[in-house]
């Protein structure tokens, strides 16, 4: 077994999509960021990274790629679990953690677990995902962006 933990950040903005967990989210900003700054999926994809010790999202997917300009972050954790399939592991399970104050996260938290699923080729049991807010306090309480973290443990396939 092997196990790999991440945090991501992004800024929300205006004029942007609210796309986290690869859920599109009304909402009246988004977050800012190069491909569509799916915070949560980047923290997913990166814990997996960081499992097989294969650095950070960055590496794979440098913001100065135009290839992954403007890129739904699925198709991030496609390759991810392409790579972990590769080098011979699965999910065992993954803990995902989004700190927002708002909007409501609950609405969205099963279509996000299903993306997770889907993409990783593992049961929704094994995927868990969840929300708190900042309750006024730092920068997720003033709404200057979002936290996110995950931690995944890998198995043997
Ligand atoms: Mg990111």
């Amino acid at each position: 077994m092997r196990i790999g933990q991440s945090t991501d950040i992004h800024r929300f903005a205006e004029g942007r999509k609210l796309i986290l967990g690869g859920v599109e989210i009304p909402f009246e900003k988004g977050l800012l960021g190069h491909s569509d700054a799916d915070a949560l999926t980047h923290a997913l994809a990166e814990a997996i990274l960081g499992a097989l010790a294969l650095g950070d999202l960055g590496h794979w997917f440098p913001d100065t790629d135009p290839k992954w300009e403007g890129v739904d972050s699925q198709v991030i954790l496609w390759e991810v679990a392409r790579m972990m399939k590769e080098r011979g592991y699965r999910i065992g399970n993954a803990d995902c953690l989004i700190l927002i104050e708002k909007p409501k996260m609950a609405p969205h938290i099963q279509a996000m677990r299903e993306n997770f699923a889907s993409a990783l080729e593992t049961d929704i049991g094994n995927i868990s995902v969840k929300a708190t807010r900042g309750e006024g306090m730092g920068f997720v309480g003033r709404m200057e962006g979002v936290l996110a973290q995950a931690v995944v443990l890998l198995e043997e396939a």
